[in-house]
């Protein structure tokens, strides 16, 4: 690579990105084998954040650990909030990313209620589209493939005490994928929880911060000591109506009407989400965004007019769910995938990777000059 500075202007936006050119590039994992988030690409994108200076020093270098202040803040008070987006290769070798522009003002709305720098939208998307020009080797092709990008920010400054901070790093690294859940599109188990909660109205569940995740990981270990893969989070308030599990919101076809919990500030406003009520309200289908209580669901399934329930999210697209269990009672089993789940995977996934007709402008080309 020949390119020393890689230098951009879109828009309002400029960030001069320096680079810095890796000594040795690493061998391509095989793309059978994915996983999820167990590879990373040779580059990583880095910036920082000073009060008094705003964001500066901004580069591509390559990936690899970084030093840390054993005082440094974000390890004592976990102020850090990231994001999860995809890049995908279409058949004709285009790039697409998928609506990145709502996962640039989500994260501003995370940073803002974790008081922390709000990044423009041109520069969250900017320092993506760079780093995956030179990653774009590292974009696997098989179907359901692509390469998943993190975007990050935590507190680096050493200091003890809670506050904001007056150094923070902005960073992105990327990571070839395959399906999220070992699984696959096969449907998985949930348990609906009643003991823990994930987040209350007033707090930060709708935020993508570090400390939600680390605070939900006792209830996914309880889970599956009991055979399940994932929790069904109930409100924090009265434990009564379904909000979200794990890791993706939740929707349930009840009557062939299909139910999903409000934004309200405590359930986690998901790109996949919206994509997926645009998707279903423009082909004719009932969407309710509504409280659903874990009483009405469990008298619906009972009488068998739960027809479909399944997880939407950027790692999964769509995970269907198979079993629903409350304090121990399997209220809801059907072991295969349900016809409006698998044709919200097929359209969606369609769109993303350019197989089908984008009407709604949702994707971003990236382009290679
Ligand atoms: C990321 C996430 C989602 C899904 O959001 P997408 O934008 O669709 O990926 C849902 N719930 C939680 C808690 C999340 O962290």
């Amino acid at each position: 690579m020949k390119k020393k500075f890689l230098f951009f202007i879109r828009g309002e936006s400029m960030l001069n990105i320096k680079f810095i050119e890796a000594k040795e590039l690493k061998e391509k994992p095989d793309q059978n084998s994915l996983g999820f988030g167990k590879y990373y690409t040779d580059y990583m994108f880095m910036m920082e954040w000073y009060k008094g200076v705003g964001f500066t020093d901004a580069k591509i270098m390559p990936y690899g650990p970084i030093p840390f202040d054993p005082a440094c803040l974000v390890l004592h008070y976990a102020q850090e909030t990231f994001e999860g987006l995809k890049a995908y290769k279409t058949k004709d070798g285009r790039i697409l990313l998928f609506r990145p522009d709502m996962n640039a003002k989500r994260f501003q709305n995370s940073n803002n209620r974790l008081c922390m720098p709000e990044l423009p939208v041109e520069d969250f998307i900017q320092a993506i589209e760079e780093l995956i020009k030179v990653e774009k080797d590292w974009i696997p092709t098989l179907p359901n493939t692509s390469l998943y990008i993190r975007p990050y920010m935590f507190a680096y400054q050493p200091k003890l005490g809670v506050h904001d901070a007056e150094h923070y790093k902005f960073m992105v690294i990327l990571s070839p994928v395959g399906t999220y859940y070992k699984e696959g599109l096969k449907p998985v188990s949930i348990y609906v929880e009643d003991k823990y909660v994930r987040a209350v109205i007033g707090g930060t569940g709708f935020t993508k911060c570090g400390g939600n995740y680390a605070s939900s990981i006792k209830a996914q270990i309880e889970a599956e000591e009991k055979g399940y893969s994932q929790v069904l989070w109930l409100d924090g308030v009265h434990r009564k109506y379904v909000e979200e599990v794990g890791t993706m919101n939740v929707m349930f076809v009840i009557d062939g009407t299909i139910v999903t919990a409000p934004l309200e500030g405590s359930v986690l406003p998901g790109v996949t989400r919206d994509s997926m009520i645009q998707l279903l309200k423009k082909k004719g289908y009932k969407v309710e965004e509504r409280h659903l209580s874990i009483d009405e669901l469990i008298k619906a399934a009972k009488e068998g007019k739960l027809n479909e329930a399944f997880g939407t999210g950027t790692a999964a697209v769509i995970s269907p769910i198979g079993k629903l269990a409350y304090k121990d009672e399997v209220f809801f089993d059907q072991p295969e995938i349900g016809p409006i789940s698998q044709m919200l995977y097929d359209t969606l996934t369609g769109i993303q990777t350019g197989r089908l007709e984008d009407e709604f402008g949702w994707t971003y080309e990236i382009k290679i000059d």
